[in-house]
């Protein structure tokens, strides 16, 4: 099994448009969108008790899914400490749309994440670039999403970016929507459709390219990263 929390900002979805699109919130619809046997999913939100991630959470946490979006400052700089040591010892990081700007992205990535936008409810066309990529397993080479809010380049990430998936925006912008890195041990992916209101979450590609994302970054292995005094593999004796 593996242990899937999605960690959701919350606050959009207790007011109009996007109540009436999630009633029960993002992170339930896509824990709806993804459930399946060999995954168990936990959903957690901001207002949650300390910040929807205890100890006991995190430290039980094989994947982390990540949406926010308005409240990106209030989340503590310890909480977010936390969650980068987890994510370099092996914990899977998946973030989502406007968690680009997100305190736990930038800090685990070290670049601004910065990118151009535009919430005008323009087409978006995603397009695979590595279709032997697992997280591109069962996903049409391209599809379209009616509505979407439009990220454009440049995008400001680090330079190892591993693209899956790019982006065509009506209004002519690309995008290079669907990334991995490799930090420590911890596998990240990062997807940028999913603004909150419009259906997005609901779409059949969207929850396979999240389920698929999800056993991609299932840790291999959790060992915390820190320097080791050590002793020699072979003896040898000490030139004098
Ligand atoms: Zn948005």
């Amino acid at each position: 099994m593996i242990r899937v929390t999605i960690w959701n900002e919350f606050r959009h979805e207790k007011t109009e448009p996007v109540k009436s699109v999630y009633p029960e919130g993002m992170h339930r619809a896509i824990a709806a969108g993804i459930s399946a046997d060999d995954l168990d999913i936990t959903c957690v939100a901001l207002d949650d008790p300390e910040q929807g991630l205890p100890e006991e959470i995190l430290e039980n946490t094989d994947v982390l899914l990540w949406w926010g979006h308005w409240a990106h400052r209030e989340l503590s700089d310890e909480l977010v400490n936390r969650i980068r040591q987890r994510v370099l010892a092996g914990m899977g990081l998946i973030v989502l749309h406007s968690g680009h700007d997100s305190k736990v992205f930038k800090s685990v990535l070290g670049t601004s994440c910065s990118l151009r936008w535009r919430q005008v409810g323009e087409k978006e066309r995603l397009w695979v670039t590595a279709p032997a990529h697992p997280i591109a397993r069962n996903v049409p080479r391209t599809f379209a999403l009616p509505h979407e809010e439009m990220y454009g380049e440049p995008f400001d990430i680090p330079d190892d970016a591993k693209i899956i998936f790019m982006s065509w925006f009506q209004g002519g912008d690309v995008f290079r929507s669907g990334v991995t890195f490799q930090r420590g041990n911890g596998k990240i992916f990062y997807f940028a459709p999913g603004h909150e209101t419009f259906p997005t979450y609901y779409d059949k590609n969207i929850l396979t390219v999240i389920g698929n994302a999800v056993r991609w970054a299932a840790p291999v292995m959790i060992e915390p990263k820190q320097c080791i005094q050590c002793q020699p593999a072979e003896n040898f004796t000490k030139e004098p």
